[in-house]
């Protein structure tokens, strides 16, 4: 093992390749809900009213495919209610393959304003306009899928929310839905709620349930394939999508094991030297509890406990105060 004292570099991201090319998602700009970039497709039957959203973050293109490609499938629910949402289409306005990580915003994260201190505060940006527009759609869905992807490339992993905030219920959902192998519960987000924690998701007495797939690298081309399998097999959990629509339409085999990893706690760097003791993709299992994971400053950073996990590892946005690394407990 490299010392930090003997040079050692970050493993920096190398660029990415670009695989992946962002459709051109104007032909759904005027939807049929009054608010833009969103359509219901309504079986006019009883059953739940399901949503889908894409593009939560903007350079998170394989969510955009996958909706994309349903709508031009002439996909029609055979129950209930599907909506689909292209959520932050400001930021995906901005992509730009030269500079990709430019889209993923406009001002703020979509992603941490679904508390209602932030929805119903006084503070404005283009994602809270957004997230305001679309709450009353999020606030009447029964079940959510909410597509992303990841900066590292990293097997697909199921967030299911929080530990004893309804993170059970979305793992025992995601069990069901059957993709990917690896389901996450978390400890949520210090800068503000996520979607799939807001309100009755985060209940665990409600049954309206909440699941986020991060399909895998941003950019690369299994992604959008992800991305549409995993849609495909939640949409006929739901009830909505008929077997015989969803089955010939599937491209992933599922895993015999989906392993539930729990997260204890973040990593969170002071300094910007904080380094890695070697280069990790994210879901490594480190068999011993004291083994150096990372260095920041004059601090070693440990495992705390044998066969500890390490969840999607990035000094892509370091600086003081990010979390770098989250450690979790596999079952
Ligand atoms: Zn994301």
């Amino acid at each position: 093992m490299t010392s930090p004292s003997a040079g050692h570099v970050n493993p920096r991201p190398q660029e990415r390749a670009i695989e992946l090319s962002a459709p051109d998602i104007s032909r759904h700009r005027a939807g049929n809900t009054g608010v833009e970039y969103v359509t219901r497709l309504d079986s006019g039957r009883p059953g739940p009213a399901v949503t889908v959203q894409a593009l939560t973050h903007g350079n998170e293109i394989c969510g955009a495919i996958a909706l994309d490609w349903l709508l031009r499938e002439n996909f029609r629910p055979q129950a209930g209610s599907l909506t689909l949402v292209f959520a932050n289409i400001a930021a995906y306005a901005r992509w730009d393959p030269a500079d990709p990580d430019r889209s993923r915003f406009v001002e703020e994260d979509y992603n941490r304003v679904w508390g209602d201190d932030a929805m119903y505060g006084t503070r404005d940006s283009v994602e809270l306009r957004r997230a305001r527009a679309l709450r009353p759609i999020i606030d009447a869905t029964d079940y959510l899928l909410d597509i992303h992807s990841m900066h590292e490339p990293c097997d697909p992993i199921m967030v299911c929310g929080v530990v004893g905030k309804g993170g059970e219920k979305s793992a025992a959902y995601a069990r069901r839905v059957g993709v990917p192998g690896h389901l996450l519960m978390d400890t949520g987000h210090p800068a503000g709620l996520r979607m799939i924690e807001r309100g009755p998701f985060g209940d665990p007495k409600d049954s309206r349930t909440a699941i986020l797939i991060e399909c895998g690298q941003h950019w690369e081309a299994a992604a959008a394939d992800v991305a549409i399998d995993t849609t495909l097999r939640f949409l006929e959990l739901t009830g909505i999508a008929a077997p015989d629509f969803v089955q010939p339409r599937l491209r992933v085999t599922p895993p015999a094991h989906q392993h539930l990893i729990t997260v204890t706690e973040p990593v969170v760097a002071r300094t910007r030297e904080f380094r890695f003791a070697e280069y990790y993709r994210g879901l490594e299992v480190i068999p011993k509890a004291g083994t150096p994971i990372g260095y920041d400053g004059d601090e070693v950073i440990r495992t705390p406990y044998d066969n500890t996990v390490l969840v999607m590892p990035s000094v892509a946005q370091l600086q003081p105060g990010t979390t770098v690394v989250r450690l979790g407990k596999i079952s």
